[in-house]
This record gives C-alpha cells, sequence and structure tokens, in this order.
C-alpha cells in the first residue's frame, strides 16, 4: 500500500493551490454576497487544463486522472464551494461526453468544455417529482424524422443558465420504466430550452442553480447520447464520478473551517491566554483534523480505484457520505470555537456553514447514499 502522491500529482495539487489562494479565495466572500456566476475564473481555471481533467489529452482533455482531479478539487473547495461545485459538475458532464460520445461528439464539444469557450456543462437529471427517485422522470423525447423533440421540466440544474451544453435525461419510450430514458445533448441558445426561474439559495450562492423547461425543443438525432434506453446507466454511472468529486470539494471546505477554527483559537484571548491553549478547544480541533483525514483518505481511495478502472460505487457512496457530513460538522465546530465572532459575516466560517449544508443533497442525498452502501454489504 502506498500513500504517496506522484510528482506529477503533486504539481497539479500546488499549480491549484497557489491559483486557489491568489484569485479564489479574495473573490469568494464578494461573490457570495452578489450571487454572481464566477465566469472570469472559471476561464482561467480552463486555462489551466482544469475543466477536462477527467478525459484523455487525445481526446482533447488534460488527463490529469481521477487522483489529480481530487486533490485540485480539494484545493478549490477550500477556496470557494460555488467555483468548486461548477467546476465538478463541468467535468463530470465533458467525462459523460468522453466515455458515452460519438467521435463526432468528442470534437464538437470537449474542446470548447476544455477551451473554457463553454464556461461550464450542465447535467439535468432531476424534476419536480423525480428527486431521489430519478428513474420516475417524466421528461420527454419525441423522434420526428431526423430529430428529437423534448419536453419537460428540469429543476436545480446547476450552471444551466450558463452551460454551453447541457446532459438531458428524458424519455424516449414512457412504458419502458427506468429502461426508456435516454440522454441528450442540448446546446445553450437551442429554440424550446428557457430558464424559467433561477433559486435564491443559503449557501453556494455564486453557482448558478436552475429550473429548466423543455417546450418542443428540437434536437438533431445526433444530439443522443449513447443508445435509446441507455440513459438511466449513462446518468447513474457519471454520478458515482461525480461523487468522488463532491466529496472531495466537501474536503476542501473541511480543510478551510478547520483552518479558520485553528487560527482564530491562537488568536483569540480569554482568561488571559489564547483559548487554543484549552483542551476543550484542543480536542475539538483534534477531533476536526481526524474526520478530516478520515474523508480525505476515503476520497483519495475512490479515487485510486476509478484511476485504476476497478469498480468504486461503494467507495465513491462512502466517500460521499463521510466527507459531505464531516464538512458540516467541522463548518458547525469553527463557528462554535469562534464564539459569536462566527455568527456574524466579518469572518468566513458562516458562509462555510451555509456552502456546506448543499452538499449532504446533489448528487444523491446521503439517505440514497446509505442505500448504495448497504445495498453491496447486504448482496
Ligand atoms: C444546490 C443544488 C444543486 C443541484 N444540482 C443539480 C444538478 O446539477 N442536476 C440535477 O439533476 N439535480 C441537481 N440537484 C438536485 C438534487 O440532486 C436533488 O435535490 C436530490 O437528488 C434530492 O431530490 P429532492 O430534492 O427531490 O428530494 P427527495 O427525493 O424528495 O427527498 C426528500 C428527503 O427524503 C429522503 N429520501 C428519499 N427517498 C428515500 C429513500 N428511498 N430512503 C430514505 N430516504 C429517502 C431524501 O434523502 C431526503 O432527505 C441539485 C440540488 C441542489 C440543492
Amino acid at each position: 500500500m502506498d500513500f504517496a502522491l506522484t510528482e506529477e500529482q503533486k504539481m497539479v495539487q500546488e499549480m491549484v493551490r497557489r491559483f486557489a489562494e491568489n484569485e479564489i479565495a479574495p473573490v469568494a466572500d464578494e461573490l457570495d454576497r452578489s450571487e454572481r456566476f464566477p465566469a472570469d475564473t472559471l476561464r482561467k481555471m480552463a486555462e489551466l487544463g482544469l475543466m477536462s481533467m477527467l478525459v484523455p489529452a487525445e481526446a482533447g482533455g488534460t488527463g490529469m486522472g481521477a487522483v489529480a482531479y481530487a486533490l485540485a478539487l480539494m484545493e478549490i473547495g477550500r477556496a470557494c464551494m460555488s467555483h468548486a461545485v461548477t467546476t465538478s459538475v463541468t467535468n463530470m458532464v465533458c467525462e459523460g461526453i468522453y466515455r458515452f460520445g460519438t467521435p463526432r461528439q468528442h470534437a464538437r464539444y470537449i474542446p470548447r468544455i476544455a477551451s473554457g469557450e463553454y464556461p461550464a456543462g450542465a447535467f439535468a437529471l432531476t424534476e419536480p417529482g423525480a428527486g431521489s427517485d430519478a428513474g420516475s422522470l417524466r421528461a420527454t423525447a419525441e423522434r420526428d424524422g431526423d430529430h428529437y423533440v423534448l419536453n419537460g421540466t428540469k429543476v436545480f440544474i446547476t450552471s444551466g443558465t450558463h452551460a454551453g451544453v447541457v446532459m438531458v435525461a428524458a424519455k424516449t419510450d414512457r412504458d419502458a420504466g427506468k429502461a426508456g430514458i435516454s440522454v441528450f445533448l442540448v446546446e445553450r441558445g437551442t429554440p424550446g430550452m428557457k430558464v424559467s426561474r433561477k433559486e435564491e439559495k443559503l449557501g453556494q450562492r455564486a453557482s448558478d442553480t436552475v429550473e429548466l423547461v423543455f417546450e418542443d425543443c428540437r434536437v438533431p438525432a445526433d444530439s443522443l447520447l449513447g443508445n435509446e434506453g441507455d440513459g438511466f446507466k449513462i446518468m447513474l454511472s457519471s454520478l458515482d464520478g461525480g461523487r468522488i468529486g463532491i466529496a472531495s470539494n466537501s474536503c476542501g471546505l473541511g480543510r478551510a473551517a478547520l483552518e479558520a477554527a485553528t487560527t482564530y483559537a491562537k488568536d483569540r484571548r480569554q482568561f488571559g491566554r489564547p483559548i487554543a491553549a484549552l483542551q476543550a478547544i484542543q480536542c475539538k480541533l483534534a477531533d476536526m483534523d481526524t474526520q478530516l483525514e478520515a474523508a480525505r483518505l476515503l476520497t483519495l481511495r475512490a479515487a485510486h480505484k476509478k484511476e485504476r478502472g476497478r469498480p468504486y460505487t461503494q467507495e465513491a457512496s462512502m466517500a460521499k457520505v463521510y466527507a459531505t457530513e464531516m464538512c458540516q460538522r467541522l463548518a458547525r465546530e469553527a463557528i462554535q470555537i469562534h464564539g459569536g465572532y462566527g455568527y456574524v459575516r466579518e469572518y468566513p466560517v458562516e458562509r462555510y456553514l451555509r456552502d456546506a449544508m448543499a452538499v449532504t443533497l446533489y448528487e444523491g442525498t446521503s439517505e440514497i447514499q446509505r442505500l448504495v452502501i448497504s445495498r453491496n454489504l447486504l448482496a
């Protein structure tokens, strides 16, 4: 067993850490307040190769691999969760197009995502009546000559306003249950696809979360990703990888919370000494550090298995449920250590807790991760 990172992985980690500290962290608070989509920094991140990390170089990506990808997202999540979720969803879409797409789809979309010409990619599965039970989705795609016609509503779609391309799940066969679901690549500006609502969120406020409505939205037949009926498998398989991304983002946020709490505990004096000298505070910091390390190891293990081409569904769910719940606990503890100052906007820890509350919801709630884990355990 080797826990050491390769030289390439260390270089990616170092490069992204520098970028995140210099370019993302300084704007994170203002972006949270203004709820402004971070188009400028995302473009620079694409230039650094961070939007196509899971796609090999010969297909137009940067092919850094799943472990380097996890390390990069940990650095981005440490600086800003809005950037982190936008980046992880875009990479998931880019990888989905690579894994399931035709050469024409590769050539059309991967360079545009990789270069930053598209500010983001989006993944549209959830509907008003189909959340955790995604297989019950009702959007339809009917074949009409050399086109499909999409109708339906997708909710909570990350980057739905800005994405150059959206992976949309819809039923091509209404009577076939999950086996009737297919996926389409729908380009921004396609007539019939419109943003009908922008969500105002508790946290991750600079990420874009919208409702997308499809009304007689005609897409060419070659927009189909994979085969008709493969859509549910494509979306779930993409989410397996996506969960490593969300776990990584959460490790980054956990790290930020721990660092803020440690710095504050050393500075803040009560009873004539820094509160870091109090054992009650030391125990909190020790627990936070231990939980963060456990989450990091679970996440890197899942990424390592994925990179090796081994099955990793179980590991990804374990990493996701543990890391997301860890970052919520750490954000809460960071506020507790800051006392009253943790509850006001002068310090970043209140943002950390607001941002942390989303991660146990998207890409499968904690309850759904536990179902995946126990199903494997009991099989
Ligand atoms: C900020 C944000 C961004 C998002 N981005 C995207 C995106 O880009 N694309 C996309 O498609 N979706 C996205 N989502 C949607 C997200 O994936 C769903 O919210 C999530 O799948 C849960 O669905 P739901 O909200 O309908 O909750 P429900 O499924 O209604 O669940 C409600 C509660 O019941 C629990 N529950 C449901 N079924 C079970 C069960 N079988 N056993 C135990 N408990 C259960 C859930 O865990 C939850 O606690 C996003 C959501 C948010 C908040």
